[in-house]
């Protein structure tokens, strides 16, 4: 069989539709290139022909008998913060080493509901705090577009993973940009949905306010075909969104004309590297060949995105991570004196730097006569700045501009100065902090360091199919997201 591995998902369905390929045939093809390419890569933790090849098999069955699951026998690669039932989940972190799942997230339910195949699980920042896929504790992942640069973070393995054709899709998850930045980095189309939209059971927490799922992919057309089968009501996760499920594929075929684009006048400033500032306006250019309009908008309390998501992030993740103690999960230490230094020793060896820093600040500002001054002041700045975009929406549709104020940077050049690093987010937090839907897609290089550009589009809440719609009508009118590295 040979098998072009930089087909889309749509491209897989329907080969295998066609009995061009089976499930097995693609499981095998993608497993055998994963394992090639680990040694360079370093893009999974945990690859498992036996289950993968298990799973292909029901699906060559299922395919066999004519079962109409939208996605039956498509191969897909999760972020090892999903839980799946019976496969090691780390989050990339020592904490977890050898931690294997008693059930399944519920996103990945719904996913292998639609048929999928899992591929493996792949490498991510430790706990999904990063954003260049160093801080994991199985080491960083490469950018298969150039080794010696980051894939960016946190979601790295899953964004190299579909760069380099070692999988069609992935999954990632989104709490400041861990989606969109990566797919950035990566030349792919990232999705991150309305909050509540995928469910959060089974996710290992974060920053739970704020942690969204969502697809990589190469296009817009399979982001839509893949949030079509993860999204929808769960009622174990309390802040899920209780609404009929979605057909976020419906709206890709319609024109832009009319479509109205605002522009941030505070996402195209000082900070942006040039040659993304010129390839964002290429863009722009041919969105407007395409019929859209743009016009300029401000969202003045944006600026304080990053400071309130550098309280709001760590309180919550100070919260969340006090579950491992080495006790009901977990690293626990060799030796220790008692209950307290058990504890102590078993977080202290479990967690690596980024996480205790990110633990320590959320701890200082929850504490007692701290949480008026960060915490609360951190939530109406949220508040402050979804008014912002409200107030933008009424003479706009999306709002647009550059996914991260500059590309994939070289291994260690932020890792030893974390405000450096939480600046790379700049432009995606906001969209955490107020709960609306972004993506970014590829639109072009930045012709001063080579790297790739991505444009992000900011939606309204739930208008995914709208945003899907204007990356799909980019998508046919350009090329960028059709290249891919050469491996
Ligand atoms: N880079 C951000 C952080 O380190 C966002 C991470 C994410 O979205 N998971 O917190």
């Amino acid at each position: 069989m040979s098998w072009n591995t930089f087909a889309t998902v749509a491209e897989t369905k329907k080969a295998l539709d066609a009995k061009q390929v089976s499930a097995t045939e693609l499981a095998t093809h993608y497993l055998d290139r994963a394992h090639a390419l680990q040694p360079a890569l370093n893009a999974y933790i945990t690859l498992d022909r036996e289950k993968t090849l298990a799973e292909a098999k029901i699906a060559d069955n299922k395919l066999a008998k004519g079962d109409a699951a939208p996605l039956l026998g498509v191969p897909i690669a999760h972020k090892d913060i999903y839980l799946i039932d019976g496969w090691k989940t780390t989050c990339g972190s020592k904490m977890l080493e050898n931690f294997i799942a008693p059930y399944t997230s519920t996103v990945v339910k719904n996913m292998a509901d639609a048929g999928m195949v899992t591929l493996g699980k792949l490498n991510m920042d430790e706990f999904a705090m990063g954003s260049s896929n160093e801080t994991s504790h199985f080491g960083s992942v490469k950018n298969p577009w150039d080794l010696t640069r980051v894939p960016g973070g946190s979601s790295g393995g899953s964004a190299a993973s579909v760069a380099a054709g070692l999988a069609p899709a992935s999954t990632g998850t989104d709490t400041g940009g861990s989606i969109r930045q990566p797919a950035m980095f990566c030349n792919l189309t990232g999705l991150k949905p309305t909050y509540g939209v995928c469910s959060r059971y089974g996710i290992i927490a974060f920053a739970s306010s704020l942690d969204q799922a969502g697809p990589f992919a190469r296009t817009a057309e399979d982001c839509a075909l893949l949030l079509t089968a993860m999204a929808g009501f769960d009622p174990n996760d309390s802040t899920s969104l209780d609404r009929p499920k979605e057909n976020y594929s419906r709206d890709l075929a319609k024109p832009l004309g009319g479509l109205r684009i605002g522009l941030p006048k505070e996402f195209f400033g000082e900070g942006v590297a040039p040659g993304i500032a010129k390839a964002v306006d290429e863009a722009l250019a041919v969105y407007r060949k395409l019929g859209a309009t743009t016009v300029e908008v401000s969202l003045p309390n944006v600026k304080y995105s990053v400071p309130a998501y550098y309280v709001v992030a760590p309180a919550e993740a100070s919260s969340n991570l006090s579950r491992f103690d080495g006790v009901r999960y977990g690293h626990r230490a060799a030796e220790y004196t008692d209950l307290m230094d058990m504890y102590k020793r078993s977080r202290a060896e479990g967690f690596g730097a980024e996480v205790k820093r990110r633990i320590l600040i959320g701890t200082y500002v929850l504490s007692h006569g701290y949480y008026d001054a960060y915490y609360l002041q951190a939530q109406k700045l949220r508040r402050l700045i979804a008014h912002d975009f409200k107030k933008a929406y009424e003479v706009c549709d999306v709002v647009m501009g550059p996914t991260a104020p500059e590309g994939a940077f070289q291994f260690g050049s932020k890792s030893d100065d974390p405000v450096k690093m939480y600046l790379n987010d700049i432009f995606t937090i906001c969209a955490n902090l107020t709960g609306q839907p972004a993506m970014s897609h590829p639109c072009g290089i930045d012709k001063d360091t080579g790297q790739f550009v991505g444009m992000h589009v900011i939606g309204n809440y739930l208008d995914e199919a709208r945003m899907l719609n204007v990356a799909h009508q980019y998508q046919l009118a350009t090329d960028w997201h059709t290249r891919h590295p050469v491996l």
